[in-house]
């Protein structure tokens, strides 16, 4: 019998990605939703505390061990801004678009690579509530922020994320190709990789 996971998400194209990537292990990924739990309030200052928030919340309602992530842009001028508050940057009523035009407000002067920034993902795996050594990876995707949005695949920040090797913004690649490269799909393939370390000495 396979051994049942719970992903504190309801973004369906993060489920869709970690089932596929379990799909021939002895993992079965079931999506939080599943259980009507709502969603943890994620309000701490590192992505690592979200992360295990968002773990807990699951575990500790579903019953079962729980996969969760945290991510967001850093942008190094700013001092690491828009971070943790990565979605919610421009206020209340934030969206993409609003997120988008705050930061390239705040880059205005700012010329070519001061305009470095980095995508992270900080990913979790938590046995129960209460496990004392959570499982823990990460993954980063350097850019630069670009001047213009530009692109129409992905979500968030893709649009003006520069990559300097590709010379395209991250929204100007194909799923498949992002997932390859991208912060998310690194702290993925990490923690799948520990996880199957676990499940095979059986520690889970
Ligand atoms: P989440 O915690 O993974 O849901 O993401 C937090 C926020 O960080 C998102 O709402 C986006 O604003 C930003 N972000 C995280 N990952 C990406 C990405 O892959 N592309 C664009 N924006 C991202």
């Amino acid at each position: 019998m396979k051994k049942r996971i719970v992903l504190a998400s309801d973004n369906p194209g993060k489920i869709d990605e970690i089932s596929r990537m379990l799909a021939t292990s002895s993992i079965e990924i079931i999506a939080q939703s599943e259980f009507n739990i709502g969603s943890a309030v994620e309000d701490k200052p590192t992505f690592i505390e979200n992360a295990l928030i968002k773990a807990r919340h699951a575990t500790a309602n579903c019953g079962l061990p729980a996969i969760a992530d945290d991510s967001g842009l850093e942008v190094d001028v700013l001092g690491g801004e828009p971070g943790v508050i990565s979605s919610r940057y421009s206020g209340p009523d934030a969206n993409d678009e609003k997120n988008i035009k705050k930061l390239l407000d705040k880059l205005e002067g700012v010329e070519g690579t001061d305009r470095s920034c980095r995508f992270r993902c900080t990913m979790v795996y938590l046995r129960h509530e209460f496990d004392p050594a959570p499982v823990i990876a990460q993954g980063t995707l350097d850019g630069v922020i670009h001047h213009k949005v530009q692109g129409t695949f992905g979500f968030g920040y893709d649009p003006v994320v520069w990559l300097q090797d590709r010379r395209c913004t991250l929204a100007e690649l194909p799923p498949e190709e992002k997932n390859e490269i991208s912060h998310r799909g690194k702290a993925l393939r990490n923690l799948v990789e520990k996880l199957m370390n676990l499940v095979e000495t059986d520690v889970t």
